[in-house]
């Protein structure tokens, strides 16, 4: 990793927080940005983190995407919330969204939430896990309006985002479960991290724009454009159908029916179930049971090459651990887009390399 830098979490966050503000974003705004993007890095989605930052500048700075927006309450019937994201930084439509959902879960024992129309949320896992944070079990459907990127099973072009599903369980006084993916083969910010890092694909990931197989991450990030290939075949497949339906239908939001305006804007909306499992009146045997099954799944022999069998959301732990001690890398193509985004809102070179250092 010659050319990588290595930055503090803290010290990445001030680099973020500080072109967030300086779009015009307020301090609090900037801050859930901030610590959002890097939280991701920490977790190991590289993805989702602050290589983020150039896209959402050159979003604002087109219209794409609005500072200062809270989200709208399209209709509150106390278990079922639906709101509008008013295109603002998902960052804190998501915190937003699911501190109201929470509220109104631990009240009636559930929220059904829709959230429409925000800019993009980033790691899903996040919102699960403010709501485990709350005591509460969550699930997550989401779709993505960009250009698409996502064939669907047996089709040679993209039809649809990554459209990620995502699953919280808060284990009483454990490590919780966080499973959190996109229903692609891959997330497509990892092969933006591919592309930039000059690295191929696996096989059987994405296909070329002749809906060809390929494993150059070029037919994901620039034009002409092929698709990444869904997970788990028709089944991933399916599933991603129902994230476009239930997070970009019933949330209240828009489908990806024909290309989205073009630009660089990313719009979410996410349709998402918050249980109180204490209200349930099933709270122990969940507990109880969950820790029997856990202990018992984990238990299987490893297969050759595998270390041990974890569970969903123990390998960001272990990333998080090792990040904080060690800081963040970050790729020279990344670094160089963060500086150029930090120019774009008047912040320069020397005041970002002394955030950074
Ligand atoms: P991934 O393929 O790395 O899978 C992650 C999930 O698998 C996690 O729950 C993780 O704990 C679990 N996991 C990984 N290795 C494991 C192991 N050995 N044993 C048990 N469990 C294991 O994730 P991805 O598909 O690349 O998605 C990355 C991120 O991108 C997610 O956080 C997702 O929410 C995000 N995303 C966001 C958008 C958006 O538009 N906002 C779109 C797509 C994806």
């Amino acid at each position: 990793m010659a050319d990588y830098r290595t930055v503090k979490a803290d010290s990445l966050t001030s680099v973020v927080r500080s072109i967030v503000k300086a779009g015009g974003s307020s301090d609090r705004e900037a801050d859930l940005v901030a610590t959002n993007l890097v939280e991701a890095n920490l977790k190991g989605h590289d993805s989702h983190g602050v290589g983020m930052v150039p896209r959402y500048i050159d979003a604002m700075k087109e219209g794409g995407l609005k500072i200062n927006q809270h989200v709208g309450v399209v209709m509150d019937g106390g278990a079922m919330l639906t709101l509008d994201g008013n295109v603002g930084y998902g960052q804190v439509m998501g915190f937003e969204a699911m501190e109201l959902g929470a509220e109104r879960a631990k009240r009636n024992g559930v929220c059904v939430v829709g959230l429409s129309n925000s800019h993009h949320i980033g790691r899903i896992g996040h919102w699960a896990e403010q709501c485990i944070g709350h005591g509460l079990v969550s699930i997550h459907f989401v779709n993505v309006l960009a250009r698409p990127i996502v064939a669907p099973f047996g089709g040679r072009d993209a039809r649809h985002g990554t459209n990620p599903f995502c699953v919280g369980i808060p284990r009483p006084g454990k490590d919780p479960i966080v499973l959190d993916f996109a229903t692609s083969k891959i997330a497509q910010g990892k092969t933006r991290v591919a592309y930039n890092k000059g690295e191929q694909l696996a096989p059987s990931t994405i296909i070329d724009d002749h809906g060809n197989p390929s494993t150059d991450p070029r037919f994901t990030v620039i034009e002409p454009s092929g698709a990444i290939l869904p997970f788990g075949e028709h089944k991933g497949s399916g599933l991603a159908l129902i994230c476009e339906l239930l997070g970009g239908a019933l949330s209240g939001g828009k489908t990806l029916s024909g290309k989205p305006d073009a630009g660089r804007k990313v719009i979410n909306s996410m349709f998402s179930i918050l249980i109180d499992p204490a209200k349930m009146g099933t709270g122990e045997n969940l507990a109880r049971e969950m820790e029997s099954f856990v202990a018992w799944h984990i238990a299987s022999p490893p297969a050759e090459g595998v270390d041990r069998v974890k569970i969903a959301g123990e390998p960001e732990r272990e990333w998080k651990k090792q990040r904080l001690a060690a800081g963040i890398p970050v790729d020279p193509t990344t670094w160089q887009e963060i500086v150029a985004a930090g120019a774009k809102v008047g912040l320069d070179n020397a005041a970002i390399e002394k955030l950074a250092s």
